[in-house]
């Protein structure tokens, strides 16, 4: 029988998905291991407003933490403070740039425990979890296992789909008491920037569809064709480095390797070669479309769909048709 700690941060008003795929990993988790409690710790403004839908989607109890904003060195504090009242097996965070870059292993630091990042799945064998992870920038994937009472591992969005909310499930729902004392955090925030964003753009990490450009798109007009396309189909939109650097998407959606690792349904990406570091942040998305001119380009290994042609004669065309279905 496994104990399970999730991690939740409820920064805003509505709950994102990745809290709720880690409810979905970690009832699956039980489900091979020998049915156990799943705690959920939720930290931040909105901690309590998540607490019954948390339990809905799969925690036995929720425990809150309400504070003003979700602070690395907060959350980490919490965090130890929660392990040690709880005693978990295993501790799975999201991959994240809170959890994934700074709390998942910092906590393993501080506990001397191993800790698996960015898992995109796992296998039980016996007792034993094995963490499944993509390796060498996702050419490879590798199974890790953890030595010792206590595992911790952070997981990648999309890996798992959130369980269908039963409202029939009951959970407990109560604050964790913090010491604000024992907390002295070494960072101060002293403002925080919001990246910019077009009216209406979604956010890469809560877009079923992202719509990806690189190079070949060949200015920051090519990309205003290319978010027509996105809001057409409700998408998000991406760029590869070049098109982060040359100013045609904002750095915050950049898709790779020092970008966010997305895992939409649909990725389409037009006018992007395909280079490893890319395909570390897009390799996991669902189906692939790839457009672009070279059908030599590497992309074309891992996409499921390939269009060799040059993307201005393609999406136009591609809106134009979609248009036409919407109406
Ligand atoms: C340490 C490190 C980290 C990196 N991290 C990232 C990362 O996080 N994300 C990332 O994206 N890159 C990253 N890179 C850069 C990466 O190696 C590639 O250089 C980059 O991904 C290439 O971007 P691209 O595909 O847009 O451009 P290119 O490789 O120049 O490809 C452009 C593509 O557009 C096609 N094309 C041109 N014109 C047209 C047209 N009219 N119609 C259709 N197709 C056309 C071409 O055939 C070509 O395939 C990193 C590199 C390093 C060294």
């Amino acid at each position: 029988m496994a104990h399970i700690l999730t991690f939740c941060a409820a920064s805003q008003p509505e709950i994102p998905r990745h809290p709720l795929e880690l409810l979905a990993a970690a009832r699956a988790l039980n489900a091979q291991l020998g049915e156990g409690p799943v705690h959920t710790l939720c930290v931040g403004p909105a901690s309590r407003v998540y607490g019954e839908e948390l339990i809905h989607r799969g925690a036995d109890q929720v425990l809150t933490v309400e504070c003003p904003s979700v602070e690395a060195e907060i959350s980490l504090a919490v965090v130890e403070s929660a392990i040690q009242h709880l005693a978990p097996q295993v501790v799975i965070f999201p991959h994240d740039d809170l959890s994934g870059a700074y709390v998942g292993p910092y906590v393993a630091y501080r506990l001397g425990a191993g800790i698996a990042t960015d898992c995109v799945g796992f296998a039980v064998q016996g007792e034993d979890i094995r963490w499944l992870r993509p390796v060498y920038g996702g050419k490879a994937m590798a199974y890790m296992r953890i030595y010792g009472p206590i595992q911790l591992a952070t997981m990648r969005a999309r890996a798992f789909d959130p369980l269908p909310a039963d409202p029939a499930r009951r959970g407990e729902i109560r604050s964790f008491p913090v010491d604000w004392k024992s907390v002295r955090p070494q960072i101060r925030v002293v403002e925080r920037l919001e990246a910019k964003r077009e009216e209406g753009e979604l956010p890469l990490d809560r877009a079923e569809i992202i719509v990806s450009g690189g190079r070949g798109i060949g200015s920051a007009e090519g990309f205003t064709v290319l978010r027509e396309l996105a809001r057409v189909l409700g998408a998000a939109v991406g760029g590869s480095r070049p098109a982060a650097d040359l100013g045609w998407v904002p750095h915050s959606h950049l898709v790779g390797q020092t970008g966010k690792i997305v895992a939409p349904h649909l990725y389409i990406a037009v006018g992007i070669s395909g280079a490893t570091q890319h395909i570390a942040g897009a390799g996991s998305s669902k189906t692939i479309v790839a457009i672009n001119k070279d059908p030599d380009a590497p992309i074309f290994k891992l996409a499921h769909i390939g269009v060799v042609e040059e993307w201005e004669k393609v999406v136009p065309a591609l809106i134009e048709v979609l248009r036409e279905w919407r109406s």
